[in-house]
């Protein structure tokens, strides 16, 4: 998981076995493009010699290096195009030409995908391309990347696994442990009593401060007695108040978003700033507005919730935090020169 980009939920370490594979299959790019350098020759001559590189399997007791080829092979193919040219060469059923998929039948009319590839002419061969780079020549770090294309598309749609999602997690202005643990949190490697249980290293999953339930890490964070006290104490206990009904994920985003909504402008040296939001819980038919002031080194000076019922829509509830800011300050007489 870590070697997944970071953004669909990995770290962005390098998998030495999948950068093998990418040397592997430069080696079988070479034989397929240079056919008349010994080592190639030799090969095609033991393991190839009435068919293609493209095409052959293992043969009878391969060793270890032809295996390793293959196995590289392998990923070149699923890289590979035909440029269409005289078509003598193309199969066109098996072979990849299309961009974006095979032909599976001809049942129905050619798509206009087909109409639209280029192709050179009568007089020209078919040739082989590497569609993973503009130039159409084989490079290890885009054969990298295609090992771990299969594992970087989301096998759901879900937000967690989105690149949007991990985007704006990973260009947070939080600090760097800060985003981490956010990302412990949401790839589950905390190690939190339920899953210690999961790979039989404890022998409970009950949570060892409360007793009371698992501990899952959405209990540990948000329902746990102890982090119900941490909470308490903290400066961020409204916004918990406000969130703790939010699933774990849900909660987190809302954290960073809050969080980048008060970092990103400090106040100028010297000044106050008030900040101002609004939110809106439609199952409890409430909205709230929040105000906060924090002086030049981000310390907060004062803050002010204001709790309504009744349904108002996004921008009327921001615009009556605005309002109720600015009343505030005037009855407050607090020395804030910036909005
Ligand atoms: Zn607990």
């Amino acid at each position: 998981m870590v070697c997944q980009s970071k953004f669909v939920g990995g770290l962005g370490f390098k998998s030495l076995a999948h950068f093998n594979q990418a040397m592997l299959a430069k080696q079988a790019w070479r034989i397929l493009k240079y056919p008349n350098p010994l080592l190639s020759s030799i090969l095609k001559a033991r393991y190839f010699s009435h068919t293609s590189i493209l095409d052959v399997g293992p043969g009878h007791s391969p060793s270890y290096s032809w295996r390793s080829i293959l196995w590289g092979r392998d990923l070149m193919k699923q890289g590979l195009i035909w440029k269409v040219g005289n078509g003598n060469t193309v199969r066109t059923i098996e072979d990849h030409w299309l961009p974006d998929f095979r032909i599976k039948s001809y049942s129905s009319p050619p798509p206009s995908d087909i109409l639209n590839v280029p192709i050179s002419g009568n007089n020209c061969q078919d040739d082989l391309f590497w569609s993973r780079n503009n130039s159409g020549l084989f490079s290890v770090k885009t054969a990298y990347r295609l090992t771990l294309t299969s594992r970087d598309i989301p096998s759901s749609s879900s937000f967690r696994q989105s690149k949007h999602f991990w985007s704006r997690i990973w260009s947070s202005s939080a600090p760097p442990k800060v985003r981490h643990l956010v990302w412990r949190v949401l790839s589950s490697s905390i190690p939190v009593a339920s899953s210690l249980f999961h790979r039989r290293i404890i022998p409970s999953p009950i949570c060892p401060i409360c007793h009371m339930k698992w501990e899952t890490v959405e209990h540990t964070i948000l329902e746990c007695s102890g982090a119900k006290k941490a909470w308490k104490h903290s400066q961020f206990f409204d916004f918990y108040v406000r969130n703790k009904r939010l699933n774990i994920y849900d909660f987190i985003v809302q954290a960073i978003d809050l969080y980048d909504k008060y970092n990103v402008y400090s106040p100028p040296t010297g000044c106050w700033k008030i900040n101002t939001d609004a939110g809106i819980r439609n199952t409890a038919k409430k909205h709230s507005l929040g105000i906060v002031v924090r002086d030049d080194c981000d310390n907060i000076k004062a803050g002010l919730i204001v709790p309504i019922v009744g349904l108002v829509p996004p921008e009327v509830a921001e615009a009556k935090a605005i309002l109720t800011a600015l009343s505030w300050l005037q009855a407050t007489k607090l020395p804030v020169t910036v909005l």
